[in-house]
């Protein structure tokens, strides 16, 4: 029976590596998005909880009446695909821990922290760095605003969310993928290659 009304689907995993393969989707409607899977197994639900609730830790955003959403009141597409994405690849037994905003850069060990500036604003910072090792904090804040839709600010370290509320949870978790963005986008799209061979989503559709 289709699902009255739950949004738009703008992201899919279709075969859940930690819970019986179900796949389960991302639907948005409202600035909201709905965890849901079509799977009528045994503890999909509660599965389907954990993601969500995963949603909240690892990315700062809000239960809202069974859905999550962002506080500050936007709906940012990109970065809200990624968090379901790691929420999804969270294994169920680790700790749930919204991520720093630090981390280091294995390629040249540079520490690399985004500070808050306030209204939405984060400067990347590279510690360690040296003549044989540039900073490599205007890549990663380009990676960065590639990887959530920020605008780009007056200096190349800084970046800043259009809603200009702070999200640093957010940028905890996108900051290690920022450090190699191609990886990132080379995942995504094998991904979404696989997708279309196996063609997952095609009979789940809501019929409405
Ligand atoms: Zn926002």
């Amino acid at each position: 029976m289709p699902v009255p009304n739950i949004g738009t689907r703008v992201e899919l995993v279709p075969m859940d590596a930690h819970f019986e393969e179900i796949s389960i989707g991302l639907y948005v409607r409202d600035g909201a998005a709905l965890v849901h899977t079509y799977s009528p197994k045994p503890c999909a639900r509660e599965r389907i909880a954990f993601v969500a609730r995963a949603m909240t830790v690892l990315g700062g955003l809000e239960p809202a009446g069974g859905r999550v959403r962002f506080p500050c009141g936007r709906w940012h597409a990109a970065a809200a695909k990624r968090v379901f994405l790691e929420a999804c690849k969270h294994d169920p037994a680790a700790p749930l821990e919204t991520p720093g905003l630090e981390v280091v850069d294995r390629k040249t060990g540079q520490t690399i922290a985004a500070r808050p500036l306030g209204a939405g604003a984060y400067r990347v910072e590279a510690g360690g760095v040296s003549a044989e090792a540039p900073s490599r904090a205007p890549a990663v804040a380009r990676g960065l605003a590639r990887l959530a839709e920020l605008e780009a600010g007056d200096e190349p370290e800084v970046v800043a969310f259009p809603c200009g509320r702070t999200h640093d949870a957010l940028v905890g978790l996108l900051l290690p993928r920022a450090l190699n963005v191609r990886a990132a986008l080379r995942e995504e799209e094998a991904k979404a290659t696989r997708g279309v061979l196996v063609s997952p989503g095609a009979r789940e559709e809501p019929a409405g």
